[in-house]
């Protein structure tokens, strides 16, 4: 069993149901265990601005699926939200990320793990410490010191 940690995040149709909807449907995948749920968020965009503020929320799961096998079954649970990616950055219904699997680290195009850009992202931190705060992300640090060192931005626990 692992220890794992998974983002969700929305701002197309609903975005706090879409949220909602897409951590019941990580609970029902076979052999996935829910252990620990953070708060919500509202966070405005990044990258393209002209778009709704994301709601973001991060769970903490047990799991004996590999990390490429719980990667497929997060991409299908986003597809049947209906997620249609035009842009990197862009509106979506619901996106998954995989950020930490236990201490692994993943350096492929498929899947990179730690998350490539979830040390820089406060949407995401601000969440996962919600969970634990004494986590360290592999080659990154405590993850108190990560956000000690961020720019401050207008993240709303909802
Ligand atoms: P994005 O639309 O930016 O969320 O990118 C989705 C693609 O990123 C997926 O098709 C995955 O193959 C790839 N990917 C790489 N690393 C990860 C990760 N840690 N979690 C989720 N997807 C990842």
């Amino acid at each position: 069993m692992s220890n794992i940690f998974i983002a969700l995040g929305s701002n197309l149709g609903n975005p706090k149901e879409q949220v909602k909807k897409g951590i019941l449907s990580i609970k029902k995948i076979v052999g996935v265990k829910i252990l620990n749920e953070s708060n919500l968020y509202e966070t405005p965009p990044v990258g393209i601005l002209n778009q709704p503020n994301f709601i973001n929320a991060v769970i903490k799961i047990d799991s004996d699926l590999g990390p490429y096998e719980l990667l497929n079954k997060l991409l299908i649970i986003e597809s049947v939200a209906g997620r249609i990616r035009i842009d990197k950055n862009g509106p979506r219904t619901l996106d998954l990320d995989i950020l930490l699997y236990d201490s692994l680290v993943l350096n492929e195009k498929k899947l990179t793990i730690p998350h490539p850009r979830m040390h820089e992202r406060l949407f995401v931190l601000m969440p996962l410490k919600d969970i634990d705060e004494t986590i360290v992300i592999p080659t990154h640090g405590a993850i108190i010191d990560i956000i000690n060192k961020l720019v401050p931005e207008n993240i709303i626990r909802i």
